[in-house]
């Protein structure tokens, strides 16, 4: 498990320094609204400790990857999208990631085109 990073945003909410509407917790990961939603659901599913990205995290933790997938089928579930939902890890700025601590975007009640943008 690693430390706490204090520049991390995703650690402050985490810790609930920072506030969030937390939809769903498990001892490993902590699911919250994203504050800028791109779809009716848009949660973000993220480990509670600090690793940089989905890869970093699954070199340290692998089993905590498949914990965040577990826990957005339950958020998708909660919700009401079902089975019908896109999860997304933006791995590197230049695919997106804006914030540097690992999350699994759960999107869902709209339809979804192919290729993502
Ligand atoms: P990324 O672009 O790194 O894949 O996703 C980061 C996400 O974090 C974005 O969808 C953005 O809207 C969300 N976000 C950024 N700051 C905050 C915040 O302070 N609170 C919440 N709940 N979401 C945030």
């Amino acid at each position: 498990m690693s430390t706490p990073d204090a520049d991390c945003l995703f650690c402050k909410i985490v810790a609930g320094e920072i506030p969030a509407t937390v939809v769903h917790e498990s001892p490993s990961t902590v699911a919250f609204r994203d504050v800028s939603p791109q779809a009716p659901t848009h949660v973000l599913v993220v480990p509670r400790s600090h690793h940089a990205d989905a890869a970093a995290l699954a070199a340290a933790e692998p089993a905590t990857v498949a914990d965040l997938v577990s826990a957005a089928a339950e958020v998708a579930r909660a919700d009401g999208v079902g089975d019908d939902y896109r999860l997304v890890f933006n791995t590197g700025a230049g695919a997106g990631q804006t914030v540097f601590h690992t999350h699994l975007h759960v999107l869902g009640g709209r339809p979804f085109t192919w290729p993502p943008g």
